[in-house]
């Protein structure tokens, strides 16, 4: 029986050399090491590679899709060739272990010993982060050849998911940096984004899911394969470390499973461990990198919020080589920091090696620990489902502020009036104090506090096409989502057929909730009173309120006829188009309008907005489209309805108050290396069917703008501040003219204070409209409008300052504003939005330009608690602050807009803020 055994080893051992043998080295493939000085692979010879690799039987190498650009997205699968002839029954394994539905807990452990460790390791996502390609290339090839007993047992025991997560990115890198025929100079200052529109956001996308690229991606994690741990690969490492990597620091998210977060803690040891075996200092985690793990919407961040072990590492190395500097501070050894680097020069095949390292660990604890990584996944998706089947409260900062407050008042009223009138300042409670439990048990009684047992989405809320957009996002993240096939009533209120129910009973309740309720950051600050931490992205991003859906959150159990869409099926709405009588109405409400009435207008279709709803229907909102009757409008119609749901109705006779619209010429600002912001816009544009064209700053130099556009936009980042001369940022340094191709030159330079403004000044002038965004509101300053900041206060020798950071702070979060959409500028808003604010502009404006009309404000902070999710320290002193105005510049307008309006394209419900001002009034 063992000789048997021992020839039977012999055979495979000798047949996997002779494969490996077959199989081509980089070298020999690319004509250098993977990790040699100034050498960078470009995408389709890596593609090449990859082909010539999956003839090994150790792998299977899987087409994800096409990426913006249209390039093979690749995965690359590797596992013993046993597991391979098995790997459908192994998938299987991982989505009922992921699910945890109809599994005992038998079952799961069962299921835990026969399957085998899921793992993803990604490489390139961020393009210009060279080690992340390059690793995977090299670990690939380590698997493929490699025969050594741990290799052995990891490809025995683990399905690896090799991911290359930005196709377009590596080849427009790699061809850039190669370009240069003396290695000295070559570079990665490439001139645009390495995702075709988002750039680094496209590690901002992963819960909204808006470009190729994350939709494939978000499939193979959330409806195909259910990796148990996810490995995104980053650069750099902070100044004087070789990499940062889990675990994170504070905040968590509260409604992670604990199981999720002491898992990161182990993983991170393990890559340490393995490190420090090796002899590879300078690793630092916690408190010595700023990543924590609080937000959604980064590759491994939204795994968390799936009960996926998401890790990240930012690691130093580029094949030019560089030196890890002296940060003295860097070399005490402390918890974050066990085994400081010193200073001393840095060679790419290092973080190569490191990277493999790090890979290897990562992999040796999913096999190591591989039936408790497996049962783990089970074990949160069954708590999360039991969870959502009782009476739940998340421990959050509102439920403690709610459990001290309670305390505060009883105490106030114990030591009567003489305390004074503030009922909830702030009569402390010390970290170490105790207080009669009974406070807790009274705040169990505010179901405001109690988690929700699911949602529903109503059909018959105006902009339902966008609420489908929602549910696809949810159903792309491999949410559980029902639709009613009949009306049905729920706590004596009546929903229609057609309304989707999303129960918080699942899986991935985690991401569920994240995406219905308001985040609930705490106040994180260095120490008491002083500066405030930095969120490492947003902290508050609830999807179903930017996108400015509409939903009812059940606080108990509730059921009807509900029909179970199966995972990943993707929902769409029909149009019915109504006989058209005199004409149709597109309502104004629904953002999908635009994209009609563009085509309308593409097609030389008349078009008009009722300005006036007097004598108009009910249904028919303010600024609504009315398009006459006519057979190239119902072609239009027809055709665009076919892929885009539409709220249509027929009118019998023109109504009274309307107004002709014409296409406008439309110029987008961007700059060399471009502009995530512009990037965004000018992807929402397309995919809202506006005509633009893209404008840098030397054609804006140049003038004679008015005979060319109608609307320019400035998003955040274009116009500098009036204390500077410059405006953009990011996209690098820029390089002289003579040391780029000729094709990129003229988008060099900025924005500037002296020669542009003037043109923008004289655009307005003559009748253009300019719509600004975030910072780039900073021309209202420029153009010495009658408005003032509101954020700032008098300093003691009477002199405005802006409001210090330790009194007011709001990172990305969403805020409730007024908007008045009477006027043309925010036709179809609601009179109440959730605005995505990120330390944005606010505004006072001058009562008397206000009066004269010369100045209209569009939206305002109407309370002093205008924070719906996310963080807003003082944000009282919003209060009345003007966040959107239009301005009369001559023959021509400004719009400024303070908050995010377009924001990552996940704003839907403040989408409108632009779109109206992207047509001409005739
Ligand atoms: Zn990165």
């Amino acid at each position: 029986m063992i000789r048997t055994t021992c020839i039977l080893l012999l055979v495979f051992i000798q047949f996997t050399v002779i494969q490996a043998q077959s199989l081509p080295s980089p070298k020999e493939h690319f004509g250098f090491n993977i990790g040699d000085d100034y050498q960078l692979a470009n995408y389709t010879q890596t593609e090449a590679y990859f082909k010539k690799l999956a003839a090994s039987d150790r792998v299977q190498m899987v087409d994800m899709g096409l990426t913006e650009e249209g390039r093979h997205q690749w995965m690359m699968i590797v596992s013993s060739p046993e597991n391979l002839k098995n790997l459908n029954r192994y998938k299987e394994i991982a989505q009922k272990l992921a699910h945890a539905e109809d599994v005992s807990d038998e079952q799961a452990h069962a299921l835990a010993t026969e399957g085998k460790a899921v793992v993803w390791i990604d490489g390139g996502l961020h393009a210009t982060e060279v080690v992340g390609t390059h690793q995977l290339i090299e670990t690939v090839w380590q698997f493929v050849s490699r025969t050594d007993p741990e290799t052995m047992r990891i490809l025995n025991n683990a399905i690896i998911l090799f991911v290359h997560a930005n196709p377009d990115g590596q080849e427009l890198v790699s061809n850039w940096y190669m370009q240069e025929k003396d290695v000295k100079k070559r570079n990665t200052n490439i001139p645009r984004l390495y995702e075709k529109y988002i750039g680094h956001d496209n590690n901002r996308d992963f819960f909204m899911m808006n470009v190729k690229e994350t939709q494939n991606i978000s499939r193979q994690q959330y409806l195909e394969w259910f990796p148990q741990i996810i490995y995104n690969h980053h650069q750099p490492g902070p100044p004087g470390s070789v990499l940062s990597g889990p675990p994170y620091r504070d905040p968590f998210n509260y409604v992670y499973d604990p199981l999720l977060v002491t898992t990161l803690d182990a993983v991170g040891a393990e890559m340490q461990n393995r490190l420090n075996r090796e002899n590879k200092p300078g690793y630092t985690s916690r408190s010595g990198s700023s990543y924590s793990t609080w937000w959604n919407g980064g590759l491994r961040t939204t795994g968390y919020f799936h009960n996926m072990v998401g890790l990240l590492t930012e690691i130093i190395g580029n094949p030019t080589p560089s030196k890890i500097p002296l940060i003295p501070a860097r070399l005490i050894p402390n918890l974050s920091t066990p085994n400081p680097v010193i200073p001393q020069e840095w060679h790419f095949r290092q973080s190569i090696d490191y990277s493999v390292s790090l890979n290897y660990a990562v992999l040796n604890y999913a096999i190591n620990q591989k039936e408790e990584l497996l049962y783990g996944i089970y074990k949160m998706g069954k708590n999360s489902i039991e969870n959502g089947s009782k009476n739940r409260w998340i421990l959050s900062p509102k439920m403690i502020d709610s459990i001290n407050n309670m305390y505060r008042i009883d105490q106030l009223a114990r030591s009567g009036a003489r305390m004074g009138a503030s009922q909830t300042g702030d009569a402390r409670i010390g970290a170490s104090d105790t207080i009669p439990a009974k406070y807790f048990d009274s705040v169990l009684k505010d179901p405001k506090l109690r988690d929700a047992r699911g949602y529903i989405i109503p059909s018959d809320q105006v902009d339902f096409a966008t609420a489908v957009k929602f549910i696809n996002a949810l159903i792309r993240s491999g949410i559980l989502v029902h639709k009613a096939t009949s009306d049905f009533s729920v706590s004596g209120k009546k929903y229609p057929a057609g309304s989707y129910i999303v129960k918080t009973a699942q899986a991935f309740r985690p991401h569920v909730m994240d995406m219905f309720e308001p985040q609930d950051h705490p106040n994180d600050f260095l120490y008491p009173g002083g500066p405030p931490i930095r969120p490492y992205d947003a902290a508050g991003w609830t999807l179903a309120y930017s996108m400015g859906v509409q939903f009812d959150r059940l606080l108990d159990d509730f059921s009807g006829p509900f029909e179970r869409i199966p995972y990943g099926e993707l929902q769409s709405v029909k149009t019915n188009i109504p006989k058209p009588g005199e004409g149709y109405v597109l309502n104004a409400q629904s953002n999908n309008s635009y994209i009609a009435v563009n085509e309308l207008l593409k097609a030389d279709v008349e078009v008009y907005r009722i300005s006036n709803n007097v004598g108009s229907r009910i249904e028919i909102s303010k600024g609504s489209f009315f398009i006459p009757s006519s057979s190239k409008a119902k072609e239009v119609i027809e055709k665009t309805a076919g892929s885009n749901a539409l709220n249509i109705i027929s009118i019998e006779h023109k109504p009274s108050g309307v107004e002709k619209i014409a296409p406008a010429r439309i110029a987008l600002w961007d700059q060399y290396g471009g502009s995530m912001s512009s990037g965004w816009v000018r992807w929402l544009m397309e995919q809202y069917h506006f005509p633009f064209q893209v404008i840098y700053s030397k054609e804006i130099d140049a003038g004679n703008l008015r005979k060319k556009y109608d609307v320019l936009v400035f998003v955040s980042g274009a116009i500098p501040s009036v204390t500077r001369s410059e405006g953009g940022f990011g996209g690098g340094r820029q390089p002289k003219a003579e040391d780029i191709p000729v094709e990129y030159r003229e988008r060099l330079g900025r924005i500037s204070a002296d020669t542009s403004i003037a043109q923008l000044k004289k655009f307005l002038d003559e009748g253009g409209s300019i719509v600004t965004i975030g910072s780039s509101t900073n021309l209202a300053y420029h153009l010495k409008l009658p408005v003032r900041n509101a954020l700032v206060e008098m300093n003691a020798n009477s002199q405005e300052r802006s409001l210090p950071s330790e009194k007011f702070y709001i990172p990305g979060s969403l805020l409730t504003a007024k908007i008045d959409s009477t006027q043309a500028a925010a036709y179809g808003m609601r009179s109440e939005t959730d605005v995505y604010f990120d330390g944005s502009p606010v505004f006072k404006l001058a009562p008397e330009a206000v009066v004269s009309g010369a100045i209209k404000p569009i939206a305002w902070f109407a309370t002093d608690k205008p924070l719906h999710s996310g963080w807003a320290w003082g944000q009282a002193y919003l209060k009345d602050g003007v966040s959107a105005f239009v301005a009369s510049v001559g023959k021509g307008k400004l719009y400024a807009f303070g908050p995010e309006i377009t924001f990552r394209g996940q704003s839907h419900g403040t989408f409108k803020l632009l779109f109206n001002q992207l047509y001409q009034f005739k």
